[in-house]
């Protein structure tokens, strides 16, 4: 136990920790919960995720790790919706997460964490009837997502923007990722300085770390010469790989004779707006004439994803947006340099000439120029990979526990009796 918080209701309505990140709706948003639930209970706090069952199988129960909760609550039908037919499902969510705390005795949960504005929805109701402060994370925005849209990708709705609005007005603490992020809450969402906290999300370190290059390539089938990029990550158009593919039909354009050891890895499951068209970006590559240069893996776990940072000479993150980016530290931890692009959390996530490149814009020539420029020049790659794993240290999960259970010993304190009075009644 730690202070006053013994127990903790985290509500994540959209997206299971049960569920294999780098596909569908599930990310980093996931590992997040996972790793931040594990730690927390490893400390005496006890956690519920309370998330909607996407399958009949499922008990109403999983226990994730000694501590932590899986409450499968049962909204809607069980098979997958999109998330643009969740908010439908909310009330149905939201009586049975009440419901759920009905059957112990009041006083049950010490404090709510949601996350993603579907749960912080969830959350109001929740704050509302027991009586206990609400802390939420955003992880995206829709305003800033719609100001930063990929061509053709299909805009936020209004009323993700207003649920957003209306989460940020009644949580008692916000937590977001980035001075970035925090200073977005304040101007677009009009919150109070006083009730934004900044946590910086984190990597496992011990899962993380560098390992024998050489080695990982035998395994994955992958040439001990070859200048290997990758891309990690649900693939949508929000997270640009096809800007890493024309960036590499532009370098090979450029000098053909780079086709015999060029290789990409794309790690990662379609997601979004890319599951109308899952085969798009294999087509582009295709017509792009990567054939032979393009590897497409599946999603995989954590500790194989290791491997793959490891074997690879470079990250490539591309994205539109990115209110962190897991993946780009995960990459640095592991000593490989990530050229990302200079966006949201990236430039945070990445130390721009120490630990990797920040690329200004979407254009495939400034990432082959870039990357051109790093290919040529192994002694720069090297100080970049010494430089990404210092970077990397930075960012451990028992830091970003310690500060959220600031964050939450903070927004206790001030749901004075006072405000438990006036939301109870
Ligand atoms: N991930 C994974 N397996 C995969 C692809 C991705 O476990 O095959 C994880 C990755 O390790 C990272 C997360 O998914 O922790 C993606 O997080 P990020 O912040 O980069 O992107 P998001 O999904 O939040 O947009």
């Amino acid at each position: 136990m730690s202070g006053r918080i013994s127990r903790i209701a985290t509500i994540s309505v959209h997206t299971s920790p049960l569920d294999q990140p780098g596909t569908g709706d599930a990310g980093g948003m996931n590992v997040y919960i996972v790793e931040v639930a594990k730690r927390l209970a490893a400390r005496g706090v006890e956690v519920d995720v309370f998330t909607r069952a996407t399958s009949r199988a499922l008990p109403p129960v999983t226990e994730l790790a000694p501590g932590v909760n899986v409450r499968n609550v049962v909204a809607g039908p069980f098979e997958e919706l999109d998330k643009g037919e969740l908010p439908r499902q909310l009330c149905g969510f939201t009586s049975a997460v009440l419901r759920a705390e009905a059957c112990h005795e009041p006083g049950h949960y010490d404090l709510l964490h949601t996350h993603y504005w579907l749960s912080g929805q969830a959350g109001w109701a929740a704050r509302h009837r027991w009586g206990v402060p609400l802390v939420h994370s955003m992880h995206t925005m829709a305003k800033v997502k719609n100001a930063a849209l990929a061509a053709g990708d299909r805009p936020e709705p209004a009323e993700r923007v207003l649920g957003e609005q209306q989460v940020v007005d009644c949580a008692d603490r916000l937590v977001a990722n980035t001075a970035e992020e925090a200073r977005e809450l304040v101007d677009l969402y009009g919150a109070a300085p006083s009730r934004v906290a900044t946590v910086s999300p984190g990597v496992d370190l011990g899962m993380f770390a560098p390992g024998s290059t050489g080695e990982v390539r035998r395994r994955l089938g992958l040439p001990h010469d070859a200048f290997v990029l990758l891309f990690v990550g649900r693939i949508q158009p929000l997270k640009a790989p096809d800007v890493l593919l024309r960036a590499v039909a532009r370098m090979l354009d450029d000098d053909p004779a780079l086709r015999n050891r060029l290789v990409v890895a794309v790690v990662g499951g379609p997601s979004g707006t890319g599951r109308r068209r899952p085969e798009q970006l294999q087509k582009l590559a295709a017509d792009l004439g990567l054939g032979g240069v393009v590897r497409f893996e599946p999603p995989c776990p954590q500790d194989e994803l290791a491997d793959w940072y490891r074997a690879a000479d470079i990250t490539v993150v591309p994205s539109h947006n990115e209110s962190f980016g897991l993946v780009a530290v995960e990459s640095q931890a592991c000593g490989t340099p990530v050229v990302a692009s200079s966006v949201g959390g990236l430039r945070t996530a990445v130390r721009d000439g120490d630990s990797g490149v920040l690329v200004r814009g979407h254009d495939p020539a400034a990432y082959a120029a870039v990357l051109r420029g790093l290919h040529d020049d192994p002694g720069r790659r090297d100080r970049l990979a010494r430089g990404a794993v210092r970077h990397a240290r930075a960012f451990g999960w028992d830091a970003t526990v310690d500060r959220l259970l600031e964050v939450y010993e903070d927004a206790t304190t001030r749901f004075s009796t006072t405000t438990r009075a006036e939301v109870t009644a």
